[in-house]
C-alpha cells in the first residue's frame, strides 16, 4: 500500500480547483501519463516541467518601459473608454498613468463588466505584459496579470511556462500546478547527504517548489540543481526497483538446470546446416547460466536473421534433458505460431513434445492441452502471453523464453515473472529474452539493469547482402515490370503497405487496394493479402501457403514485422517508406536475405522527402548493420523514443531526460546496488525514505515484491 503522506498527491487533478471533466481531457493530452492511468492525478503535474519562464522581473516606471519587452508596473487606473456602440471591432481601452506618463491598456472582444470589476477607476493596480508602442503611444495589449495591491503575490514575477495542448491555457496550467505544490508534504531524505552536498542538490520538495515557482531563470534548465536532484530521485528509483527484482528474482531458491547433451546432439542432427560460432558461443553461456545455482535472467541479442530461434530451443533443450519442461513466448499469434511451425520438424526429430497455445485454443482443445501440460506430457509449450493465463500448470517448468521482448513492459514482465514464484513450481524458471532491436548500452541498463547479456554477433554463412533501394512511387511500373521478371525465376515477395497515420481502417483500404492492383497483374492465384483484421484461420492459411510458394506476392500491412521467417523469400517492397522510422525499416528488411537467392529491398517513397526520412532511407541504403542503424536511429529520434513510449506503451522518463543522463544513470545504478548491499531489506532510516521514493515514482511493484521476500 502506498504511505499515507502521499495520498494527496495521487488524488485526481479534478480535485483542484479550476479543474472540471472539460479541462480533464485537455490535461490528459498536454501530461505524458504513465501506462494504466486513464486520468491525470496530482502529481502528473508536478512531473510536468516547465520548457521555460517568462521573466517579468522588469518593473520600470511607464516612461522607461521599453517596447517589445515583458515589463510589470504599478499604475493607476485613470479612464475607461469602451468600444464605441455597434463597432466591436474597435478595441475597449483603459488609460492608466504613473507618475512618468501614461499607458492604454487594450482589450478586443472585451465583456465590459468584466474590465469595470478588473480595473475601476481610480484604483491602484499591478499589470505585467508586452510593451508595445502605437502612433507613438505605450500601450498593453490584453496584459498576462492585472492584480490588485492585497493579490500582488499572485503575480510570477517568474514565471514558468509549460508545454501545453490546444485550448489549455498556461493560467490553468499554472493555477493547477499551484495547488499541487501546496499538497507536496514534507519529505524524509532518501539521498546520501555526502553526495547532495557534493551536487549542491537541495531536498526533493524544495526541487519540486523551485522548479515550479522558479527563483532564478536557470531553476527550469535540466541543467539546474532542482531538476537535477529530481532527475537523479527517478533514476535512482527505477535502479532501486529493478535492483530489488533482481535481488529477488535471483534469491530465489536457484535450481541448477543441466543435461547430458542428448537432445541438443539430436537436434543438431536434424539441422541442415551447422551453428555460427557465434550461437555456439551464446548456447554455452546459456548453459552455463542454466546450470548455476540462480535464477537466471538473460537477454539474447542479435540482429534480425541472426538465428536466435535455433539457440532457444537447444536452451530449452537443456530444460527437457534435465527432465523438466520448457516454455516460448512470441508477442503475437503469427509469431507463435511460426516458432511452432520451425520448432516442429526438429522437436520431433529429437523426441520432443511440443504444443502451442495461444488465445485462440478454446474448449476442449484448450482443456486437454492444459491437461498435458500439468501431467508433464508435453515438453515444449509454445505461444502468446496466453501462457500466463492463471489455469496454465506447468508440471515443471524450467526455463521460459520470451521473444522481442521489448513489446511487452519490462516492469510488468518481471512482476509477472516473480508472481509465478509465489508458491508455483515454475516461479523457478530461468528466463531468456530474446530482442532483435541493438539495444545501445545505456537504454539497456534503464530497462533492464545490469542485465547478463549473450550476443549473436555474427550471421549464418552463406548470406548474401541485400541489395537496397529507394526509389520514388512515380517508378512503380518499372519496378513491377522486374519483379514480373524475378518472379518468374522463383523468387516470392514482401509488398509492406503505407503505414497512414492513425487510421487501422484506411491501413487497411490501402493493403486491399494494392492486392487488387497486384492481382491483376500476377493473377488472383499468386497474390495474398495478410493483415490484422483478418479471421486467425484466414491468416494462418494465408502464411502457409506464402510459406509454400503457393502464393508468390504477399501484400501485408505491418504484422509481418516481427519474426516472421519465410527463407525463399528474397523481395522486400516497402510502400511509403518515407512513414517508417529506421528500426521498423530494419526489421521489415530483415524478412529477406535469408535464402539462397539475390535479395532486395526497395524502398519505395513519396517526394519530396522531409530531412529525417531522407537520412533515414540513405541509411538504410548505405549499411545492414543493426547496431549503426540502431545509433542513427537514436541520433535521429532521441533515446527516450527508441525503446520508450511508441514500442512498450511506456513513456521513458517524468523528469530524467537531462543532458547529463547518463553520467546520473551510472551514479544511479551503483548508488542502487550499494544501498542494496548494505541493506538489503531497506530497513534503515534512509531504507525507509527510499520505500517512499519508490512509490513516488511509482514502482510499486517493486516495493510488493520486496514485501514478500
Ligand atoms: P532471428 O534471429 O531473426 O529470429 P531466425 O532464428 O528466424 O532469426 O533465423 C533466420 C533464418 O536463419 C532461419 O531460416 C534459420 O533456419 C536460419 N539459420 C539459423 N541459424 C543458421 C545457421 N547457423 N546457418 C544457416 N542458417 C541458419
Ligand atoms: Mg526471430
Amino acid at each position: 500500500m502506498r504511505p499515507q503522506q502521499l495520498t494527496p498527491l495521487f488524488a485526481t487533478a479534478k480535485s483542484l480547483a479550476g479543474i472540471g471533466p472539460r479541462m480533464e481531457i485537455l490535461l490528459k493530452k498536454a501530461l505524458r501519463l504513465p501506462p494504466g492511468v486513464g486520468e491525470p492525478r496530482v502529481i502528473d503535474l508536478l512531473w510536468h516541467t516547465p520548457a521555460g519562464v517568462i521573466d517579468r522581473r522588469a518593473t520600470p516606471t511607464v516612461a522607461e518601459a521599453v517596447p517589445g519587452t515583458i515589463a510589470t508596473l504599478e499604475v493607476r487606473v485613470l479612464k475607461h473608454k469602451p468600444s464605441p456602440r455597434g463597432n466591436t471591432r474597435a478595441p475597449y481601452k483603459v488609460t492608466c498613468e504613473d507618475d512618468s506618463g501614461r499607458i492604454d491598456l487594450v482589450f478586443f472582444h472585451a465583456e465590459r463588466k468584466f474590465i469595470e470589476r478588473q480595473l475601476p477607476t481610480g484604483s491602484l493596480r499591478t499589470i505585467s505584459g508586452r510593451i508595445e508602442s502605437y502612433n507613438d503611444k505605450k500601450q498593453m495589449t490584453h496584459p498576462d496579470y492585472i492584480v490588485a495591491p492585497e493579490a500582488r503575490a499572485d503575480l510570477p514575477l517568474l514565471e514558468p511556462v509549460y508545454p501545453l495542448t490546444a485550448g489549455l491555457s498556461g493560467k490553468v496550467l499554472l493555477k493547477a500546478g499551484r495547488q499541487a505544490l501546496e499538497r507536496v508534504p514534507d519529505l524524509p531524505e532518501w539521498q546520501d547527504a555526502a553526495w547532495l552536498a557534493q551536487r549542491g542538490w537541495p531536498d526533493a520538495k524544495t526541487a519540486l517548489l523551485r522548479l515550479h515557482r522558479p527563483e532564478e531563470a536557470q531553476d527550469v534548465s535540466p541543467a539546474s540543481p532542482p531538476w537535477q536532484r529530481l532527475a537523479y530521485d527517478e533514476l535512482l528509483a527505477g535502479q532501486l526497483a529493478l535492483a530489488l527484482v533482481r535481488q529477488s528474482l535471483k534469491s530465489q531458491p536457484g535450481r541448477r538446470v543441466s543435461g547430458d547433451g542428448s537432445v541438443r546432439a539430436r537436434i543438431a542432427d536434424a539441422l541442415t546446416f551447422a551453428l555460427t560460432n557465434s550461437q555456439r558461443q551464446a548456447l554455452k553461456e546459456i548453459a552455463e547460466d542454466m546450470g548455476a545455482p540462480h535464477r537466471m535472467l538473460r537477454l539474447l541479442q542479435g540482429d534480425v536473421g541472426s538465428g536466435k530461434t535455433v539457440v532457444a530451443l537447444m536452451a530449452m533443450a537443456v530444460a527437457v534433458e534435465a527432465g523438466a519442461q520448457a516454455a516460448l513466448m512470441a508477442p503475437t499469434e503469427v509469431l507463435a505460431r511460426q516458432h511452432a511451425d520451425t520448432i516442429a520438424p526438429l522437436a520431433q526429430a529429437a523426441g520432443l513434445r511440443l504444443a502451442l497455445l495461444t488465445g485462440r485454443e478454446k474448449g476442449r482443445a484448450r482443456a486437454e492441452l492444459i491437461e498435458r501440460l500439468a501431467a508433464g506430457e508435453i515438453d515444449i509449450l509454445v505461444g502468446t502471453h496466453a501462457l500466463f493465463q492463471a489455469d496454465v500448470h506447468f508440471k515443471d517448468l524450467a526455463f521460459a523464453v520470451i521473444d522481442e521482448q521489448h513489446r511487452f513492459g519490462v516492469h510488468q514482465r518481471l512482476a509477472l515473472q516473480s508472481k509465478g514464484g509465489q508458491g508455483r513450481k515454475e516461479g523457478g524458471a530461468g528466463v531468456l529474452v530474446m530482442t532483435a532491436t541493438p539495444i545501445p548500452r545505456t537504454l539497456l541498463m534503464t530497462h533492464y539493469g545490469d542485465l547478463d547479456v549473450s550476443k549473436l554477433t555474427e550471421k549464418p554463412a552463406g548470406r548474401k547482402p541485400i541489395v537496397t533501394k529507394s526509389i520514388p512511387i512515380e517508378a512503380i511500373e518499372r519496378l513491377i515490370e522486374r519483379l514480373r521478371v524475378q518472379l518468374s525465376e522463383g523468387a516470392q515477395v514482401y509488398w509492406v503497405c503505407p503505414l497512414i497515420e492513425s487510421s487501422e481502417k484506411s491501413e487497411l483500404a490501402a493493403a486491399e487496394e494494392r492486392h487488387a492492383h497486384l492481382s491483376q497483374i500476377f493473377g488472383v492465384n499468386a497474390v495474398g493479402l495478410l493483415h490484422g483484421a483478418m479471421p486467425d484461420k484466414a491468416k494462418d492459411a494465408t502464411m502457409a501457403a506464402f510459406a509454400a510458394g503457393v502464393l508468390k506476392v504477399l501484400v501485408a500491412t505491418t504484422v509481418i514485422e516481427v519474426g516472421v521467417d519465410v527463407p525463399n523469400a528474397n523481395i522486400m517492397v516497402i510502400e511509403h517508406a518515407e512513414r517508417f522510422g529506421l528500426a521498423q525499416l530494419h526489421q521489415l528488411r530483415g524478412r529477406v536475405g535469408r535464402g539462397t537467392r539475390e535479395s532486395f529491398c526497395m524502398l519505395l517513397h513519396k517526394a519530396p522527402l522531409g530531412d529525417a526520412a531522407r537520412q533515414r532511407l540513405e541509411m538504410m541504403e548505405t549499411t545492414e548493420d543493426g547496431f549503426k542503424i540502431a545509433e542513427k536511429d537514436l541520433e535521429l529520434r532521441g533515446g527516450g523514443e527508441v525503446l520508450g513510449a511508441r514500442q512498450s506503451g511506456m513513456p521513458e522518463f517524468r523528469v530524467a531526460a537531462v543532458p547529463n543522463f547518463e553520467e546520473l544513470l551510472a551514479a544511479a545504478r551503483d548508488d542502487a546496488r550499494l544501498v542494496l548491499s548494505q541493506d538489503p531489506h531497506l530497513t534503515s532510516a534512509r531504507g525507509e525514505a527510499l520505500r517512499l521514493l519508490l512509490y513516488l515514482f511509482e514502482c510499486d511493484e517493486a516495493v510488493r515484491l520486496f514485501r514478500a521476500a
